[in-house]
């Protein structure tokens, strides 16, 4: 057995998060990390980030809606 090495799990996370790893990787990442409550919960975090920068990407997209919604009304609003 390979002794567990906090920096070396860590470093791999966002290969991971991104699917670089290859499926031999990934087991033994995935294995790591569940015998080490430190690794476990970074990866939890950066994976709710990723998640949630995901989602704010959809949510951009209606955010250009609305802003051009907002841009009008002023736009109108200052030419009256
Ligand atoms: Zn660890």
């Amino acid at each position: 057995m390979i002794p567990h090495n906090c920096d070396k799990i860590l470093s791999k996370v966002f290969l991971a998060l991104d699917g670089e790893l290859t499926s031999e990787e990934e087991i033994f990442f995935l294995k790591e990390i569940n015998q080490c409550e430190g690794c476990l919960e970074k990866y939890k975090i950066e994976k709710s980030f990723k998640e949630f920068l995901s989602m704010k990407v959809r949510k951009e997209c209606c955010f250009e809606t609305l802003a051009q919604n907002i841009r009008d009304k002023l736009h109108r609003n200052t030419s009256n």
